[in-house]
């Protein structure tokens, strides 16, 4: 999508009230529709990535605006919205086959009059009917237009608008696109995907911290989505021919060679390699991950987070948990084979125990360790043993490591750079073991000098 039409887009939205109607032709009618084409359906796994603005959103990406929601959500915002309490679906769409609601909508497709009443009107129809929808109700049920939800006194106009529109966009993606999709996939996967269920997957989304790195985030999206490409999903690289295909022999996991390598196997619980290293995981971090624990039908739905309990910490555990999992199957076991269980589970827990401790998220106000130049002895003490722990976590025998740091007096002012790179005792780099790099670099930023240390590190490593 081009970034300009995108933020145009975005400027009528928020500007002006768009000509309303149902013709193709009708500026709204455009807009949705380039809209929906650019950024919404363009028919891959990945159509979810920008999803709009959402009620709780799912998705690794900033949501984008959606102007035409907008649009509704501002002029049905200006209405009454009290006059459509309890009606039910089935009344809003005998309604809208009345007679004054055709009447109504000639009369605002008028050519270049703008009937802004009936655009208000309008517009409130198709918000309380996106309300509707997003109740799901059951088959054979009748879902409730409770009108308290957006006529609260207290509510300030900006803020009931914005609750509308959340609703709208709601109604719009998920329930008849995104959220049928998930539900579809999740079945492919043998789960039963309840409106509960996918309610808390969305929360679980929402309630990752903005500073979790996009890698987690990424990972876990994927997951969901059966994106992850694992040999047993690329196999329509070796036989485009589905016949075929299925009865080619499955690909052997890395992990364990017992079973294949899919999502199924790894995170469903068939690997036993990766089951015991969660549960030493879960016994590191102190947080409990197990299928008892986050209320999940079996250790597959407990991974991909549909959990009848929701729980932040648990979340973020678990994502990073998946996410190391799948880093060490793709640069460690897709390369070095024939591990025994004991070292293999070792791996996998020690990565995600270190990647919890590096990236979990704890407020900067709430950290035991304060920030570096301002440390009290105890907090000094807390974060020495922290850097030991994490330095015993990593695995110098198998791994380069380097160690990186850049200083400067003032900033600008003097300043180096320094690294310390140990090498494992196999491989091209048998013959060297710990290095210790250092340069004075002059006057210079306290930026440069700690991308200069890595430079030095990778010249190192190439030599
Ligand atoms: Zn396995």
């Amino acid at each position: 999508m081009n970034v300009f039409v995108l933020s145009m887009l975005v400027y009528i939205g928020m500007f002006s009230p768009l000509p309303y109607g149902e013709k193709r032709s009708s500026a709204s009618r455009r807009c949705e529709a380039l809209f929906r084409r650019y950024i919404v359906f363009c028919g891959t796994g990945y159509i979810w990535e920008h999803l709009v603005g959402s009620q709780s959103r799912f998705g690794p990406r900033p949501s984008l605006i959606d102007p035409w929601a907008r649009s509704v959500a501002t002029l049905a915002s200006q209405t009454d919205l009290s006059v459509w309490d309890g009606y039910t679906d089935q009344a809003i769409e005998d309604h809208r086959e009345s007679a004054d609601y055709g009447a109504m909508v000639a009369r605002s497709q008028d050519q270049g009059i703008l009937h802004l009443d009936d655009l208000r009107s309008l517009a409130a129809i198709d918000a309380v009917v996106a309300d509707l929808y997003a109740q799901y109700p059951a088959d054979g049920e009748s879902a409730t237009f409770v009108a308290s939800t957006y006529t609260d006194r207290e509510l300030r106009p900006v803020d009931r608008r914005r609750r509308l529109e959340r609703r709208i966009v709601y109604s719009t993606y998920h329930y008849t696109a995104q959220d049928p999709d998930l539900v579809a996939r999740f079945a492919r996967m043998g789960l039963n995907c309840t409106p509960e269920l996918l309610a808390n997957l969305h929360a679980a989304y929402d309630s990752m911290p903005p500073k979790l790195k996009p890698y987690y985030r990424n990972t876990q999206f994927k997951l969901t989505l059966n994106a992850l490409p694992t040999e047993v999903r690329m196999l329509w690289r070796v036989e485009p021919v589905k016949e075929a295909r299925d009865a080619l022999p499955r690909p052997r996991c890395y992990l364990c060679e017992a079973g294949e390598d899919s999502i199924t196997h790894m995170f469903g619980g068939q690997c036993t390699r990766v089951a015991r290293a969660l549960q030493v995981f879960s016994a590191n971090v102190q947080v409990d991950l197990s299928a008892q624990a986050t209320g999940a039908q079996n250790a597959l739905a407990s991974a991909l987070l549909l959990w009848s309990r929701p729980h932040p910490e648990r979340t973020q555990a678990m994502v990073i948990f998946n996410s190391s999992v799948w880093f060490q199957r793709c640069n460690f076991f897709a390369f070095q084979g024939n591990n025994t269980a004991d070292q293999t589970v070792d791996r996998i827990a020690r990565e995600a125990t270190l990647n919890w401790r590096l990236h979990c998220h704890v407020p900067k106000s709430k950290s035991k360790y304060g920030s570096a130049g301002t440390r009290t002895p105890a907090q000094e003490t807390a974060a020495r043993a922290l850097a030991h722990d994490i330095i015993a976590s990593i695995d110098h025998e198998n791994t380069i490591v380097a160690y990186t740091d850049g200083a400067s007096r003032g900033n600008p002012g003097p300043c180096g750079a320094g690294a310390i790179i140990t090498y494992p005792r196999w491989g091209a780099a048998a013959g060297k073991h710990t290095e210790e790099l250092s340069a004075g670099l002059g006057r210079g930023s306290n930026q440069l000098v700690e991308l200069w240390a890595i430079g030095m590190v990778l010249a190192d490593i190439e030599t």
